[in-house]
């Protein structure tokens, strides 16, 4: 929404599609906050610091330096727009500490900081005219002679497939934690985009870095935000220890994510959790304060887990999270297939490496959508309108076709639960060659399942089940390049642990995974990070 307001605003022709709706991508869930340096104590410096130390040095740190120096009039910007940030005591935007960082930043609308901007942005849509497709579910990226030409998608409500054609696509179609049985993704987030631009041409860059947040609830995968360690809650296991003295301890509960989840992960295995929980205690943080600032968290722990924080620490345990890895691009969106960008969950520019910051992930959707936005109308404004390949809505029609027409295969859901249970076993928070293996063998084996499954609904109208194949397919791609590029990477960084290689190599392996498709193979190639201003070092929190 950003990038398609950026270039709306430079009086483009713009339309937003969607398979949901615009209000209801998955950053409405975000809870925590959005980080820029804005106090004078602070600096972008720090900030690109602590994002490229979080990155465990494999970020690109000539795209870290755009997001952080960016960040404060992004900020003000959307404040500007009309997110009405929570305020300190001098009337300024307050900010609370967030994990891997040095310096209280990150800004927050209580604890429902995504719902305040997304609304923000669905209004400046509207105030500067972009076209809304809802329940829209692309299907196919149309590209000729290495340029995008435009998308094709299935309108949900009627059955219909139709063709948009443009003369710039970007790619903002959010992460793939729908991969994992445990996430704290929206069922929308089944990382379409990214298989969509692979089988289209475009390369996906460090697939193997999957973030698992450590605070989720058991049954649903619900998020307790950062904001609530920011705030001050504790990890506590079932001797009752704050066990991060251990594994952090300089800053314990603020440690980065994956430095947490594999402490909780190791608690739980050496048996020191509870019903395959560790605990989250809010309670002397008292109902005042958790009323203000954490509101939103109390209610989720009530309704959802049947615990008042207020009264009782909330089990927790670590969940699939965030995908840093995604679409290539460069600083400004664009991937090696002309007119084709990317920005947000999805891409990879790469500005959080081998681990995120809690508060970055907003932040980068603001920036490089906004830039992304820029570069495509830039784009636009130079290029004529390529033709639309008259087969390729008649190819996609088959394709669906062939999928209803199927009889007595198997239904969807058993292939997409045994792959949440393969990826959750053994492409987690920890991984070796082993269990890697077998997961690649079973996504193999899996494809091979999906290519015969069948449908119970064959309706036109509505056919969520249609649209669940489909997702199955993107799913399935997306798992194979996450499995392949870990497999190859011997070595453990950020959110990547090896327990037959725990160490981190920089020598062989500070490099970014690059996959791309040629002749329908998946094939690797290695990249250089882009140092700039920081060596790397060992990360120590
Ligand atoms: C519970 C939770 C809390 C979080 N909290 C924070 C936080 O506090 N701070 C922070 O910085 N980050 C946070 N994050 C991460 C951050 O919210 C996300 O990374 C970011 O919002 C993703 O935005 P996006 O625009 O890239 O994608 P999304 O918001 O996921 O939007 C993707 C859009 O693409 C559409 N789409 C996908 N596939 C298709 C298709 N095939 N056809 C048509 N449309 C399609 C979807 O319908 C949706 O509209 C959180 C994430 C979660 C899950």
């Amino acid at each position: 929404m950003r990038a398609a307001i950026e270039a709306a605003k430079g009086g483009y022709n713009v339309a937003v599609v969607t398979k949901v709706y615009p209000v209801r991508s998955h950053s409405v869930a975000a809870q925590g906050g959005i980080n820029a340096a804005l106090k004078e104590t602070d600096s972008p410096e720090a900030h690109m610091f602590d994002t490229v130390k979080g990155s465990d040095y494999l970020g690109d740190q000539d795209a870290i330096e755009i997001m952080c120096k960016e960040a404060p009039a992004d900020i003000l910007e959307l404040e500007k727009m009309g997110a009405i940030f929570s305020r300190d005591k001098s009337g300024g935007i307050a900010q609370r500490p967030f994990g891997g960082a040095d310096y209280p930043r990150t800004c927050y609308l209580a604890d429902r900081t995504g719902h305040g901007i997304l609304h923000v942005m669905y209004e400046q849509l509207l105030k500067y005219g972009v076209y809304l497709y809802d329940e829209w579910h692309v299907v196919k990226l149309v590209v000729k002679d290495n340029t995008a030409r435009g998308i094709i998608a299935v309108e949900y409500e009627a059955g219909k497939l139709h063709r948009l054609h443009s003369k710039a696509t970007i790619i903002a179609t959010g992460g793939y934690g729908r991969l994992y049985k445990t996430t704290t993704n929206a069922l929308s987030s089944t990382g379409d985009g990214m298989a969509l631009a692979l089988d289209a041409g475009a390369e996906l860059m460090d697939m193997e870095f999957v973030q698992f947040h450590p605070t989720v609830l058991k049954r649903t995968g619900i998020l307790m935000t950062e904001g609530a360690r920011g705030e001050g809650a504790y990890l506590l296991n079932a001797k009752g220890e704050r066990f991060m003295s251990k594994y952090a301890p300089k800053v314990l509960e603020l440690a980065s994510r994956d430095v947490v989840s594999r402490a909780e992960q190791t608690e739980l295995e050496e048996g020191r959790g509870i019903d395959g929980c560790v605990l989250l205690d809010l309670r002397h943080l008292g109902e005042k304060k958790i009323n203000e600032r954490l509101s939103q968290i109390r209610e989720l722990a009530v309704n959802f887990a049947g615990v008042d924080p207020v009264k009782d620490p909330v089990p927790v345990k670590p969940g699939a999270h965030y995908s840093m890895g995604g679409i290539k691009t460069d600083n400004d969106g664009a991937t090696r297939i002309k007119g084709l960008f990317a920005a947000g969950e999805c891409a990879c520019v790469s500005v959080h490496g081998a681990n995120r910051l809690g508060g970055n992930s907003l932040l980068e959707t603001i920036v490089f959508g906004r830039r992304a936005g820029k570069k495509a109308m830039d784009f636009s404004k130079g290029s004529p309108l390529s033709d639309f390949p008259v087969d390729s809505l008649m190819d996609a029609a088959h394709e669906v076709a062939n999928i209803v027409k199927r009889e007595n295969g198997e239904a969807q859901y058993i292939i997409r639960d045994e792959l949440n249970a393969v990826m959750e076993e053994n492409c987690g928070v920890f991984r070796n060659k082993e269990r890697l293996a077998r997961c690649l063998d079973k996504i193999r084996e899996l494809k091979q399942r999906h290519n015969g499954v069948s449908l119970s609904d064959k309706g036109e109208l509505f056919n969520n089940e249609l649209l669940s194949v489909l997702e199955l397919g993107q799913m399935l791609t997306v798992s194979e390049t996450i499995v392949l590029g870990a497999l190859n990477r011997e070595e453990s960084r950020g959110s990547h642990y090896r327990t037959d290689f725990p160490a981190r190599n920089d020598k062989d392996w500070l490099k970014h995974t690059v996959i791309y498709r040629e002749g329908g193979e998946l094939k690797i190639r290695y990249r250089d990070v882009k140092i700039t201003k920081f060596k790397p070092e060992e990360r120590k929190y």
